[in-house]
């Protein structure tokens, strides 16, 4: 409901901080997933007073703001020089990864309509690229990784390819895949798709604004940007490693006509013409404004040492994991992304993440997949290197307490009764009744009891299906509670 006359800022100021109390912490580097910090303070004043001064522009019409054009130009450049484009090289500045990888998938969808068009990715791949496939009506085929490596086998890509060549219109893998972190052979799976003249798009959205920085500190990185050939496409996410405020990523292309095929226009309404680069059409420009202050704010030491320190941080992290008992690493990560599982039938690595969770971490559980072992990620930033010797403390006695507290274990025939439940038929009543079975109670503070692990062993004993059915009608009750 809302006020009958307005309230003021400070009051309402007041309520948001209240609010957030509940919010995990997006400083300081105890929660190693979603929010990336760089420690520094004068940056991120730049980026809230340069969010702010865009605050009212829309980018719906670049005519009206012609700033918008500029700034644009100038995030898309900076972002191509770095990725093995040039001056020229054509790029849409979006809100994030997946409208990235969405404008990538409509490109290539467009650029050479088919009856049954498809889109061949490794299992490791991101969820946008289903996301894509799903809004935009393609099939997605996708296909296993190498179980030690995690990285997309050529030839097995190449099998799914032919398949059905005709029919595919884009193939892509990722530098590096986020659940392991490892780069798939770019070089290997462009030069089979450029031999049968399908474009292939590498998701970089979370590696593409650190791995060119790694690169130019010294390290050994592998080919995986513009100058490889047959790449015709590649994301990157300005909102991860590039520090920026959510809502800021890049896509390039190899060329303009591609870049064409991401845009939309519509003349066919009595009203003003729309002309979109990107899925929204009226569109706050803060994120640009948020995005371009960061990377003028931070230069390219910044970055440089930002990488570093997040790379540094990571090996620190890997070698440290070979001295906990029962923990071990999968496969190399060739960044700053590190996934951990357990070789001890004690250690139960959803009980470890909600054990760390009352030290004050957050470490992100993974289910299984076939092949591949549960699993805890952890994504490693600028500011993590300060704390990654209280962060392997930490993970040292989340095991030992995982060890004395043993695996989760499933109500007796939960997981049987999920997989038979109707779903669309289930009144809310007797969804909150499921939850709570489980213990699941998502508003419980950390330390007092609501851990996730049931939760996670829950749905980890599910097929993937079942798994998406559960977390849709699970959001869905989350936000009916409000009403
Ligand atoms: C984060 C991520 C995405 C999706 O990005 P959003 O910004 O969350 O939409 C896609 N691919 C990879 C590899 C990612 O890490």
């Amino acid at each position: 409901m809302l006020p009958e006359n307005g309230r003021p800022a400070e009051d309402l100021l007041a309520e948001l901080a209240r609010l957030k109390e509940a919010d995990l912490p997006v400083h300081g580097g105890k929660v190693t997933a979603y929010v990336y910090d760089t420690g520094r303070a004068e940056v991120r004043d730049a980026a809230a007073r340069a969010y702010m001064a865009m605050l009212e522009v829309n980018c719906l019409d670049p005519t009206a703001f012609p700033s918008i054009v500029e700034l644009e130009k100038q995030v898309v450049g900076a972002v191509a020089a770095k990725l093995g484009g040039g001056p020229d090289t054509p790029g849409i500045f979006t809100s994030g990864g997946t409208e990235s990888i969405m404008l990538a998938v409509k490109s290539a969808r467009d650029a050479r309509p088919v009856a049954a068009p498809r889109l061949v990715v490794p299992v490791t791949a991101h969820p946008a690229f289903h996301k894509a496939a799903h809004y935009l009506g393609l099939e997605l085929v996708t296909v296993p990784v190498d179980t030690t490596t995690f990285r997309v086998d050529p030839a097995a890509m190449e099998a799914a390819i032919d398949e059905d060549s005709e029919n595919t219109v884009l193939v892509a893998v990722s530098a590096p895949s986020y659940p392991q972190g490892v780069i798939d052979p770019v070089p290997e799976v462009a030069a089979l798709a450029s031999a049968r003249g399908i474009p292939c798009h590498v998701d970089a959205c979370v590696g593409g604004w650190l791995l060119p920085w790694m690169r130019d500190a010294g390290e050994e990185v592998a080919p995986f940007d513009l100058t490889v050939p047959g790449v015709t496409s590649i994301s990157c996410d300005l909102h991860k490693y590039g520090y920026a405020p959510k809502g800021a990523s890049v896509v390039l292309y190899a060329d303009e006509s591609l870049r064409r095929h991401a845009y939309f226009a519509s003349a066919a309404w009595p009203g003003y013409t729309v002309i979109n680069s990107t899925v929204q059409s009226s569109k706050g420009a803060g994120p640009l404004g948020g995005a371009w202050a960061t990377l003028q704010a931070l230069g390219e030491s910044g970055y440089r040492e930002l990488a570093a320190n997040a790379v540094a941080a990571a090996r620190k992290l890997v070698a440290g994991v070979e001295g906990i008992p029962g923990l071990r690493v999968l496969g190399s990560p060739a960044a700053s992304l590190v996934a951990i599982a357990s070789d001890d039938p004690d250690l139960d690595v959803f009980v470890l993440s909600d054990k760390a969770r009352d030290h004050g971490w957050l470490i992100q559980p993974q289910l299984s997949f076939p092949g591949i072992p549960a699993n805890v990620h952890l994504t490693l930033t600028g500011v993590s290197l300060d704390g990654v010797d209280a962060l392997l403390e930490v993970l040292a006695e989340a095991a030992a307490e995982a060890r004395e507290a043993g695996p989760a274990t499933l109500p007796e025939g939960l997981a049987e009764a999920l997989l038979e439940l109707d779903l669309d038929t289930v009144d809310d009543a007797g969804f909150a009744a499921l939850l709570a079975s489980v213990g699941a109670d998502p508003s419980a503070e950390p330390g007092t009891g609501g851990g996730m692990a049931v939760v996670n062993s829950v749905l980890d004993a599910l097929p993937p299906h079942t798994r998406e059915g559960l977390l849709i009608r699970f959001l869905s009750s989350l936000y009916r509670a409000f009403a």
